[in-house]
């Protein structure tokens, strides 16, 4: 660990407090606290403060005050910002990595993944002043210019889940502050920490104070931010109520508001399809990162005679994934972050065997020596589940996949396009007209061909349909800026231009 690494070890306490104006402000003995877990041991590691209204009304103006500056800097001038913060950022990667394994739990390779393919969102905004180009047009009356161009909104804000504690900021911020934008994140109250350093990177690569902001906190912060006259912009990830909420609530305070939900993603296996391949995709999309991805695979949808097959080598596959501590360089999964969210997923298998589906394997009984107390489940694999099982219906969020056994493409198509959510999907096949076919009708925001889990890349958008996404935009790529902008078109003429006297009709070209 480098001299400037184990300053920023040393400057996280034992609470985690807020960012402010360019400075960590502390939690107060008059706050309220929730405690943070360590997940392989379930022990408590630390807690974070939980901001009042009055916290948030001092960072939503530390961050109105910065605004006007911030916005008249060049884009330019902003993108070297973001430069030097990636650059200190991947000189700390193993750091944030290991925070994020610390207080999430999935494996420290998997939180170095999150880390890079956050960067690549940094490495997009980089490109802003090529982003933010406008239109010109000559000549579109006689003497007359128009140009359009894309300027800043104010005071955005960042409401984040668990999962990603790193990635899913950095959808966000980036490209906010890129645009010009000043910007406070509400990260989730349960892995808080990590974004108290990427606070600390982004001052030291020459952010200005009050720029980028963090309030710590729950309910209480999320409604302050949403009903604060600065606010104009809200952008948030999490499950699926609390992201309807956030939009009504945001949208009807005249924010501009996207709100991404949750998700049951649907991997369909053709009886064509490359049985190795599938397999190996859907072991790594259901029980990467304990099924804890937004983009996990909790449904595969075995078509017609491959059925058999598929869950006979996934009885064999499922049982022998290696369960330990992140940290553990043979880990292939992490625990559960919390023994809340534990006790919920194992409360689902539960429910899935009173429902009648076949529990294939069960890890509930998964134990980790030396980590007896952690949140740890072992991968559950359920066959013959059916459309009406709440097991298939809701989002569950843990290492449990459900197979569903359809007779042919157009039942299974049917299937996806009926479920509540729209989030990602995968067809696996051989046959291009299948692939075609579902990639064109299938009513679901991300789609893969032969890739489980088809996130897209920084420079294009991420955003589900249906109830995983309320808004109009998708995340980073161009979606980002154009949430992160607003369109203005300039008319302009010369006094050298012809002059025609007052004209009391809507002018048009003659
Ligand atoms: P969550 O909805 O519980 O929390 C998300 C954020 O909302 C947190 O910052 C939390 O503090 C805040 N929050 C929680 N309850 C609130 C309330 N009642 N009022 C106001 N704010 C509240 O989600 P989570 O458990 O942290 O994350 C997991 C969920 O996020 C899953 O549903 C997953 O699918 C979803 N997710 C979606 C995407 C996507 O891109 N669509 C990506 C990642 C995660």
């Amino acid at each position: 660990m480098g001299s400037s690494e184990s300053r920023l070890t040393a400057q996280l306490g034992t609470d985690v407090g807020h960012w402010i104006g360019g400075a960590e402000a502390p939690g107060t003995a008059q706050d309220r606290y929730a405690d943070v877990y360590n997940p392989a041991t379930g022990a408590v590691a630390r807690r974070v403060a939980l901001a009042t209204p009055v916290q948030v009304d001092v960072a939503v103006k530390a961050a109105a005050a910065a605004f006007p500056a911030w916005s008249a800097t060049p884009a330019l001038r902003r993108a070297r910002v973001l430069f030097k913060f990636k650059e200190l950022a991947e000189r700390h990667s193993g750091e944030l990595a290991a925070l994020i394994t610390a207080e999430h739990g999935k494996v420290f390779s998997d939180a170095e993944g999150e880390l890079t393919r956050g960067l690549e969102v940094v490495e997009f905004a980089c490109g802003i002043p090529q982003l933010l180009k406008g239109e010109y047009s000559e000549q579109v009356g006689t003497g007359i210019d128009m140009y359009s161009v894309r300027q800043s909104l104010g005071v955005c804000v960042g409401i984040t889940p668990f999962n990603f504690p790193v990635m899913v900021p950095m959808w966000m911020f980036p490209v906010a502050l890129a645009c010009g934008n000043t910007f406070i994140l509400k990260p989730s109250e349960r892995d808080p920490s990590v974004s108290l350093m990427i606070a600390r990177l982004l001052k030291e690569a020459g952010l200005p104070d009050g720029v980028f902001n963090v309030v710590q906190g729950d309910k209480v912060a999320v409604d302050a931010l949403l009903s604060h006259p600065q606010v104009d912009a809200v952008s948030f990830v999490g499950s699926t109520p609390i992201a309807r909420y956030i939009h009504d609530t945001a949208a009807a305070n005249g924010k501009r508001v996207q709100a991404l939900g949750g998700a049951k993603n649907h991997m369909v296996v053709m009886p064509d399809a490359d049985l190795d391949q599938a397999v190996d995709a859907v072991i790594g999309a259901a029980y990467g990162s304990a099924g804890e991805r937004c983009m996990a695979v909790s449904v595969t949808v075995a078509v017609g005679d491959i059925a058999d097959r598929m869950v006979a080598r996934l009885k064999e596959r499922v049982p022998a994934i290696r369960v330990a501590n992140g940290m553990d360089p043979a880990a292939e999964m992490g625990p559960l972050v919390t023994r809340a969210h534990y006790e919920k997923v194992k409360g689902y298998v539960d429910t899935g065997v009173a429902e009648g589906a076949r529990l294939v394997v069960d890890g509930r009984d998964v134990k980790v020596a030396g980590h007896e107390n952690g949140f740890f489940l072992g991968g559950c694999l359920f066959d013959d589940v059916k459309p009406g099982m709440r097991i298939y219906r809701e989002e569950i969020f843990g290492p449990v996949l459900c197979i569903v056994r359809a007779r042919n493409f157009e039942e299974a198509l049917q299937l996806i396009n009926s479920h509540e959510f729209g989030n990602g999907t995968a067809i696996f096949t051989r046959d291009g007209d299948a692939a075609r076919e579902f990639a064109n009708r299938v009513q679901i925001g991300m789609v893969g061909i032969n890739v489980p889990i088809p996130v897209p890349m920084a420079f294009h958008s991420f955003g589900g349909w249906k109830a995983s996404l309320f808004g109009d935009h998708h995340m980073h790529g161009p979606e980002g800026v154009r949430f992160y902008t607003r369109y203005k078109a300039v008319t302009q003429r010369w006094p050298a231009g012809i002059r025609a006297g007052a004209d009391f009709s809507i002018p048009t070209l003659k």
